[in-house]
């Protein structure tokens, strides 16, 4: 089976659209790993495809913050301002769908989804701190996250951490085969609001029978969703981080 595995998309059709077009014919299943909405313009129209096309798939901190459980108070201001809008903005229908996505960790066939860590959906695995921690507590050698919006994630081999993402990983194609002993945190990066320095929407694809998953970029109509995110009055920090992916 193949998996597409998206995480963050953040209310960005026109980088979701592009995933699903460099994507298409490559996957079974669509796999979501949180975050729809917060910070981009079209959060009904993401939520709308979701519920139609994901299958497995559980909230975000921005999901939380959208449908009115999370304490603003602890985002930045940009964020809440962001938050507040896509509260505004959803229809009742998507805003109670995005209320009731399920809380990570969630197992999917043999691998388990997480936002944050499998621990805890709001902590962010940066480094080895939270990342060995977030190791010794996996039911499954293989766990897809995302809430960093950095390609590219961890492994763990007889006790020894690698990180993934860096210069030679996160490129357009490049695979990474598993072995059968070694243990996996893999972010497939952000759709809507990548953070590594390339702005092109991420997304992964996980062959469950070929044992691998393979990384890719797709480019996306960035310009129009600058417009779309300033006719919207939100924050002009989030139209213009997209263009850096930072
Ligand atoms: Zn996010």
């Amino acid at each position: 089976m193949r998996y597409l595995i998206i995480s963050d998309v953040h209310s960005n059709w026109e980088a979701l659209e592009a995933v699903l077009g460099h994507a298409a014919g490559k996957y079974d299943h669509v796999v979501c790993c949180g975050d729809l909405v917060g910070y981009g313009p079209d959060p009904n129209r993401v939520t709308e495809w979701v519920r139609e096309n994901v299958a497995f798939l559980i909230r975000g901190n921005h999901d939380k913050a959208a449908a009115g459980l999370e304490n603003l108070e602890w985002f930045n201001p940009v964020a809440k301002v962001a938050a507040l809008w896509t509260q505004n903005e959803l229809s009742p229908e998507n805003r109670e769908y995005v209320k009731r996505l399920p809380k990570g960790p969630l197992a999917v066939a043999d691998f388990q989804i997480a936002h944050g860590s499998p621990l805890d959906e709001d902590e962010y695995l940066f480094g080895a701190a939270e990342v060995g921690q977030a190791f010794a507590y996996l039911d499954r050698n293989l766990t897809f996250f995302g809430h960093t919006h950095i390609q590219g994630g961890f492994l763990a081999s007889r006790g020894q951490l690698c990180a993934i993402s860096g210069p030679g990983w996160g490129a357009p194609s490049s695979t990474l085969n598993f072995r059968p002993d070694d243990a996996y945190l893999i972010n497939a990066g952000a759709v809507g609001q990548p953070r590594d320095d390339d702005p092109r929407a991420a997304y992964a694809i996980y062959d469950s029978d070929g044992r691998c998953v393979d990384y890719y970029r797709a480019d996306y109509d960035i310009a129009s969703v600058q417009e779309k995110i300033r006719r919207a009055g939100l924050p002009d920090v989030l139209a213009q981080r997209l263009e850096v992916g930072q």
